[in-house]
Order: structure tokens, then C-alpha cells, then sequence
């Protein structure tokens, strides 16, 4: 065959019609029918994923679920439990064929309490990982009544198409984090909020998202592509996880704790407080008093909260987790033929520094770049093997200066 008679065995095109011909054994295939047949593979491939992905969300039951959390997450076992059984019933309802009885079973929806750098978006993305659903993490500072200069919620839904590679399926079996719950409280419970775009009103706009509902969501969000056709998502099977630190809501558990002690011989009376964790003790009742509004507490049924970090716990986060902060560092001296070993005593300096600036578990992170950049610079390349971090070295690697720097960005 001439050379100029080649074509496509697939389109018919003819070779100078082509970009690109490539020869196979008895074929021909153009660039153009590559780029379809990419596509095809691409979309086959995540219809695949949403088989696996209903196999494999019936598999988990809450403990394996909980063993999961637990290879990622320190302490918090209470959250751990709570949000391993809220998850297992979620999904299990998702998974569950419509019946003809009338119990319809409600949305898990989760709202956990706690400190800023206790684990909150740690737990949401663990879940997400362990179900490979996609996860859109949101800060509810930035939602605003539709009208207002800021986000719409609706932008919530834009993000986890996002997460979900535009695949609306799996967004709709997704996970939704929304951070700072919290911020969005109605001003007059809540002395701290200087906001003035009420936050009851974005409460009441994401009253509907919770509890489930069609939303027509633009797929780049914002109202800067006015052109954009709207996708239509269901959100009766995303589960919504909301977070916030609530400061101050110890106050209103103390104040009910009290009253209580004084109504009745109730079993918290002082002697049995643990005051240095009083968010355990708390109820619905203390969300609304601090100025959610009732419909959305209802809509986020299971309450959990997140314990203050100690010492001990900030150490073993250090070490222990699957993905630990010293096992990253290690995997990258590694790297570079580096042994890095961090004594007993550097990682005590590090948790005493963490706590004495109030750097949290987010600190950690920052204490250890800080003590180990100049390593990280001068090692790689050199003829060093091995880099022993003592508590001299350390102590050496962070000056005051430093530590207040790391202070104000915390
Ligand atoms: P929050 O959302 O409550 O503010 P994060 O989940 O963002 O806190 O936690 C910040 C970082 O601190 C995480 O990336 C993680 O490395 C670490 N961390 C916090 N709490 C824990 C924990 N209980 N177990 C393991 N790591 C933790």
C-alpha cells in the first residue's frame, strides 16, 4: 500500500486528514480516536469505581470502621465510636433498597465540638479516606444569604462536584466537612460574633442542604460564570459533618451543670465534674443556647466532642499514627540515604514547646520544620548518614524568636 492510502481503521480518516497515524499490527488508529477512546476508558473506569464503591461501604461495620480511625487518629475515642456507628447507619441507609413500611430512616448528620487542632477535619477526612467518597471541606465564615457579597451554600455543593472529579453520582454518596459551624451563631446569644450578615440566615439556607434536597448547583461556582448550566444534586445521601470550637460554650454547660445540681441530686453534681473537660457533659440544649438555631441542631442529630489534648497524646501523635509528622520526616531524610533518629528527650522538648505556647497539635508540625530546615538544607548531598536530633539539638534549633513567631501565626 502507497504510503499516502493509509487511514484510520477505526474513523476512515485518511493520514494527511490525521495529526498524528499510529501503526499497530494490522491497524491504524488517529489522535482523534485516541482522545475518544481515552475518554471511554475514563468513564467506564468510574462506573467502576461506583460498583466497588457500593461492595465496598457494605463491608464496614462500625468496629472496622473504628479500627480504621484508629490507625490515624489518637485519643478521642468517644468522637471514634460515635462517628463510626452515625457513619455505618448513614451509608447503610444510603445502601438500603426502598421498602413499602413507613420507617424512613433520618439523615446521620454529625456536629462535633471541640477545641481549634483536636482532630475535627482529621476525622472527616479519615472517614472519607476509609469510604473513597469524595470529601469538600468548607468554612461556614465565608457563607453568606444568597445576596450577599460571600459564598452562597450552594457553592458547598460546587466544591464536592469538584472533590468528585464532576462525577455527580459519587458526590452525591460524598462527605461534606463544614468547618466553624460555630461562626455562623445568632449574634444576640453570642457576645463574641462581630459579623453583621446574620448568621441565622445562613443557618436557615442550609436548613434544606441537611436535610436533603435538590439544589441546582453552578459547576464552577460563584456568580462570575453566568453562562454555566447548573448541575442538579441531590443531597439526601451526602453526609453533612459540621465542626466548630464554640468558645465560650463551657460557660453555658457549667451554668446548666449548676442549675441542675441545685434542682435535683442529679449525678453530675461538683464532685463528679471533670472540669478540665467540660465539653463532655454537653447536650443539644447548650448549641441552642449559644445561638444555633433549634431546626438546624435537628438537622445534625448526632452530637460528639472532641477531648483537650495532653501531653501524653500530643506525644504519641508525634510518633504514632500511620502517617506521623516523625515518620514523614523520616521517609523524606530517607530519601536522601539520611537516618534520622529524634530521641526520647527532643520529642518531650517538642510536646513541653507545643503546650507552653499554646501551639497545639497543629504546632507540632511547625516545631519539628523549624528544628530540622537546617538539616534538611545542608544534608542532602553531603556525605552524611545519619542525623541524631537530641533535645540539645533541638533546644539549640529553636530560640525564643522563633517559638513567639510560630506563636503569632498559630
Ligand atoms: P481541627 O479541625 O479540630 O481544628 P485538625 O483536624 O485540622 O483540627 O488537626 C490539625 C492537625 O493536628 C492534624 O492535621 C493532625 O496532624 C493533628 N492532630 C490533631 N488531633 C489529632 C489526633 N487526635 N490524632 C492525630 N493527629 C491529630
Amino acid at each position: 500500500m502507497a504510503k499516502e492510502e493509509l487511514e484510520c481503521s477505526f474513523c476512515g480518516r485518511k493520514k494527511p486528514e490525521t495529526n498524528l497515524l499510529i501503526a499497530g499490527l494490522d491497524a491504524h488508529i488517529c489522535d482523534r480516536c485516541i482522545t475518544q477512546a481515552n475518554g471511554i476508558v475514563i468513564e467506564e473506569s468510574k462506573q467502576g469505581d461506583n460498583a466497588e464503591l457500593s461492595a465496598e461501604l457494605m463491608l464496614k461495620k462500625p468496629k472496622e470502621i473504628k479500627a480504621f480511625l484508629d490507625e490515624y487518629i489518637i485519643g478521642q475515642e468517644h468522637t471514634k465510636r460515635v462517628m463510626s456507628v452515625a457513619v455505618y447507619n448513614h451509608y447503610k441507609r444510603l445502601l438500603q433498597p426502598p421498602s413499602d413500611d413507613d420507617i424512613e430512616i433520618q439523615k446521620s448528620n454529625i456536629i462535633m465540638v471541640g477545641q481549634t487542632g483536636t482532630g475535627k477535619t482529621l476525622m472527616a477526612k479519615t472517614v472519607a479516606r476509609m469510604l473513597n467518597v469524595p470529601l469538600a471541606i468548607v468554612d461556614a465564615t465565608v457563607l453568606t444569604e444568597a445576596g450577599y457579597v460571600g459564598e452562597d451554600v450552594e457553592s458547598i455543593l460546587t466544591r464536592l462536584l469538584q472533590a468528585a472529579d464532576y462525577n455527580l453520582e459519587k458526590a452525591e454518596r460524598g462527605i461534606v466537612f463544614i468547618d466553624e459551624i460555630d461562626k455562623i451563631a445568632r449574634k444576640s446569644d453570642n457576645p463574641s460574633i462581630t459579623r453583621d450578615v446574620s448568621g441565622e440566615g445562613v443557618q436557615q439556607a442550609l436548613l434544606k442542604l441537611l436535610e436533603g434536597t435538590v439544589v441546582n448547583v453552578p459547576p464552577k461556582g460563584g456568580r462570575k460564570h453566568p453562562d454555566q448550566k447548573f448541575i442538579e444534586v441531590n443531597t439526601e445521601h451526602i453526609l453533612f459533618i459540621a465542626g466548630g470550637a464554640f468558645d465560650g460554650i463551657e460557660r453555658v454547660i457549667t451554668k446548666r451543670l449548676n442549675m441542675q445540681a441545685i434542682g435535683y441530686s442529679s449525678i453530675n453534681s461538683d464532685d463528679n465534674v471533670d472540669n478540665d473537660n467540660i465539653l463532655q457533659y454537653i447536650i443539644p440544649k447548650d448549641l441552642k443556647d449559644f445561638g444555633l438555631i433549634p431546626e438546624i441542631i435537628g438537622r445534625l442529630p448526632v452530637l460528639t466532642h472532641m477531648d483537650p489534648l495532653d501531653a501524653k497524646t500530643l506525644r504519641a501523635i508525634l510518633t504514632e499514627p500511620k502517617n506521623a509528622i516523625v515518620k514523614q520526616y523520616k521517609k523524606l531524610f530517607e530519601m536522601d540515604d539520611v537516618n534520622l533518629s529524634i530521641t526520647d528527650g527532643a520529642l518531650e522538648f517538642i510536646v513541653d514547646k507545643a503546650i507552653e505556647y499554646k501551639l497545639g497539635a497543629r504546632g507540632l508540625r511547625s516545631l519539628c520544620e523549624e528544628i530540622l530546615t537546617d538539616a534538611m538544607f545542608h544534608l542532602p548531598g553531603s556525605d552524611e548518614t545519619k542525623l541524631n536530633v537530641t533535645k540539645a539539638y533541638a533546644e539549640e534549633k529553636l530560640t525564643k524568636s522563633t517559638l513567639k513567631k510560630l506563636k503569632a501565626v498559630s
